[in-house]
């Protein structure tokens, strides 16, 4: 199974303090949702487990089944199992959609045991069907032109395909229409494994209406506030933030 554990975890940007002590503790099979109000430093949560270079880490750790990721490089990282689908995808020209998801898979895998071309358009193929999407983006330059929704759409191919253990969904829903968000859901409940885990970062409770998380906690000013179960994301849609505020006297 699978232990993923966030202690104490403080981090900068350009020398301002936006993750001020993040704890958070994932088992194999869960799912945690992450909600809160813009400009908490949920992206930034993401980005830093990711280990992008902009973030720096001034305090804490971060372990997958005890293995140090504060200490691995970003492709060490996505070796390791951690997925990250991001708020704005960037577009790369000149590169096609396949041959992207093909170099990602076999930068995952040891030299020699890379996956055969007609493997992979296979299970390429199968899995676009399953998110109903148009097979010519497969051919398309990474992410160019396409819509919001598209794009996300084309995050949830990748994490399909890449097989992650800890998959970080930030705002997956955000530019889905209802069936996009149905279609994304189905592929993340299909993916619900014991040792695999979510991390779903997400502003509204709509996605949570889909797949139902086993934790929720609510992010603030660059600490989590408040955990609970589902009900804590439903009573955010109906009521807001300001109840959570005036719960723990946050002033902002
Ligand atoms: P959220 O995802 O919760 O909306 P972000 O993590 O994107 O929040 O942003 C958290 C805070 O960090 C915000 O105050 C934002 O303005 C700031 N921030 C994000 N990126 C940068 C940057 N490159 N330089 C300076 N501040 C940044
Ligand atoms: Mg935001
Ligand atoms: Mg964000």
């Amino acid at each position: 199974t699978l232990q993923f554990t966030i202690e104490g975890l403080k981090a900068t940007i350009e020398g301002k303090e936006i993750l001020k002590g993040i704890n958070l503790d994932i088992k194999g099979g869960e799912i945690h949702a992450i909600m809160g109000p813009n400009g908490t430093g949920k992206s930034t949560l993401a980005s830093t487990l990711m280990g992008h270079p902009k973030y720096e880490v001034q305090d804490g750790s971060v372990t997958l089944n005890g293995e140090d990721v504060l200490d691995m490089a970003v492709d060490e990282r996505a070796r390791a199992g951690l997925f990250l689908a991001m708020q704005y995808p960037s577009e790369i020209t000149g590169v096609t959609n396949s041959d992207f998801l093909r170099s990602a898979i076999n930068a995952r895998r040891e030299e020699g045991s890379e996956i055969s071309l007609i493997k992979f358009i296979r299970q390429m193929e199968s899995k676009m069907k399953e998110l109903e999407m148009n097979p010519e983006f497969s051919h398309r330059y990474l992410n160019e032109g396409f819509s919001g929704g598209e794009k996300k759409r084309n995050e949830i191919l990748q994490m399909m395909l890449l097989d992650p253990k800890l998959v970080i969904l930030d705002e997956i829903d955000s530019g889905l229409d209802i069936d996009a968000l149905r279609i994304v859901a189905a592929g993340v409940n299909a993916m619900r494994d014991e040792n695999r885990s979510f991390l779903i970062i997400t502003h509204y409770q709509r996605l949570l209406d889909y797949i139902t998380p086993d934790h929720v906690h609510v992010m603030m000013q660059g600490r989590i506030v408040k955990s609970g179960g589902p009900e804590l994301a439903k009573r955010l849609e109906a009521e807001g933030y300001d109840w959570v505020k005036e719960e723990l006297g946050i002033v902002d």
